[in-house]
């Protein structure tokens, strides 16, 4: 059974299979690209994000908490880190 819904993207009518589509299927292809573009987009821009963290080394953090007049247990727990 088809249901007749307006597209979306291009406002044309069209018979849809599902009576949740949202999308002709000539819009469909490009809404599932625009999604596909704008999930990898996020993806790498997550990934980009938590490589730019810095990551201390253990010997980094002991010289940090020497520095500051601490042992290193007294640092972490002091910095939640
Ligand atoms: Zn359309």
């Amino acid at each position: 059974m088809s249901v007749i819904v307006n597209c979306v993207m291009c406002k044309s009518l069209f018979a849809a299979k599902k009576s949740n589509a949202k999308y002709c299927a000539n819009c469909n292809k490009k809404a599932k690209n625009m999604w596909n573009q704008n999930y990898k987009r996020n993806r790498r821009q997550k990934k980009s994000i938590q490589s730019v963290k810095p990551v201390k080394t253990l010997k980094e953090l002991n010289d940090e908490a020497r520095a500051a007049g601490m042992s290193y247990g007294m640092y972490i727990a002091k910095n939640n880190i």
